[in-house]
């Protein structure tokens, strides 16, 4: 790293984005945080509004050459975090338990040394992204007349993962992330007077067998976690009468859970029909599969080695999903994975960002800019 105060100012911004975790399209205060940090300290790059609170830091070279776009996001996690760690969010309920917050403090230290030290052609742009976590952010920003002009050639982001050694960069071609999507089941019957039950039509059964018959038998690696149920309420004196269960589903291609989907939703409505309900499905939280390509794969490995960093490339890709994956129908990219060492899991209560995670991330991304716009 080029000034010796810079991962000290980036630390300090990642506790800062700590506290004040937010919303899916309601961070306001985080996006505020860093262009007044990128204000301060990013000399020469110019900052464009995206949709929501998004926004793009580019900063152009002397000669014409390839665009590159690193992405991080903006948004935390309704997670309620644990009393115990050692950094707080002011914000009830909200947390940075995805650690986005590290990612962008990442990004924000690549605006201060790219302003400083011009890729010497071509255009880098960092892509400050709301709403990954619901799926929804990376469409809209490549729907955005700004993001299209940009005409990205190479589109990389990077998530630390926990339980992978510290700092070993994680990479592998073809797809990195699963697709996932969720889905929203309504059981209604009639209600009844709790002394007499039958006279109404409860849901209770129905909802206790779909999500016992789940995950259906399949020939596809199809994976479904049902994340919510709810039948009637506390109400003592009414029998239920109608139920909600959210189910998230996965699958290594999309085209898979069209057919997984259709299997599910077929048995939902067979039940409910058996059981004399009126059925309501509805879908939400659509991630693309993340397919990395060959040539952006290799850049990673090639910037690896050029930082000295250690790579391990997975068997098989990882279950969870990511809007990064809209990017990469468009564009040519690579989502890459920086080991975490072994700290509490992704979305859980004592997750916090490992600050050292911080300098790997930034040597890489250095790496992958050299390659491609000093090379
Ligand atoms: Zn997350
Ligand atoms: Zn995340």
């Amino acid at each position: 790293m080029t000034d010796p105060g810079l991962l000290e100012k980036l630390i300090l911004l990642r506790k800062k984005l700590h506290t004040i975790p937010e919303p899916s399209w309601k961070e306001y205060r985080t996006a505020e945080t860093i262009q007044s940090f990128i204000a301060e300290h990013a000399v020469g790059c110019d900052i464009q509004e995206l949709p929501g609170t998004g926004f793009m830091v580019t900063c152009k070279g002397l000669q014409d050459g390839a665009v590159t776009v690193i992405r991080c996001e903006l948004d935390g996690v309704p997670v309620t975090e644990s009393p115990h760690n050692p950094v707080r969010s002011e914000n009830a309920g909200m947390s940075h338990a995805c650690g986005h917050d590290g990612h962008m403090a990442v990004s924000a230290g690549l605006a201060v040394i790219s302003g400083k030290h011009r890729p010497e052609k071509g255009t880098v742009a960092l892509l400050f992204q709301p709403a990954e976590e619901t799926g929804e952010g990376a469409a809209a920003v490549m729907a955005h007349p700004s993001f299209r002009a940009l005409k990205p050639d190479y589109i990389f982001g990077f998530h630390n993962i926990p339980g992978a050694p510290a700092g070993t960069v994680i990479v592998r071609d073809n797809i990195f992330a699963f697709a996932s999507r969720g889905i929203h089941i309504t059981l209604t019957g009639s209600p009844a007077h709790a002394a007499d039950p039958d006279a109404g039509k409860n849901p209770t059964a129905a909802a206790l067998e779909i999500t016992a018959a789940l995950p259906l038998s399949a020939t596809f690696p199809c994976r479904a976690t049902v994340t919510y149920v709810r039948i009637g309420s506390p109400d003592m004196g009414r029998a239920p009468f109608d139920a909600d269960i959210a189910i998230t589903l996965r699958a290594p291609h999309g085209s898979d859970l069209d057919r997984y989907g259709e299997s599910v939703t077929t048995m939902v409505s067979d039940t409910a029909a058996a059981a004399g309900l009126k059925v309501s499905i509805s879908w939400s939280d659509i991630f693309p599969e993340t397919i990395n390509s060959q040539r952006c794969t290799e850049i990673v490995h090639q910037a690896a080695v050029l930082s000295e960093l250690s790579i391990e490339t997975p068997v098989e890709p990882f279950l969870w999903s990511e809007d990064f994956g809209y990017y990469t129908q468009k564009y040519r990219g690579a989502l890459l994975g920086i080991g975490a060492g072994n700290i509490p899991p992704l979305h859980n209560e004592d997750y916090t960002f490992p600050d050292a995670v911080i300098a790997p991330a930034l040597k890489l991304y250095l790496g992958i800019i050299r390659f491609i716009h000093n090379g």
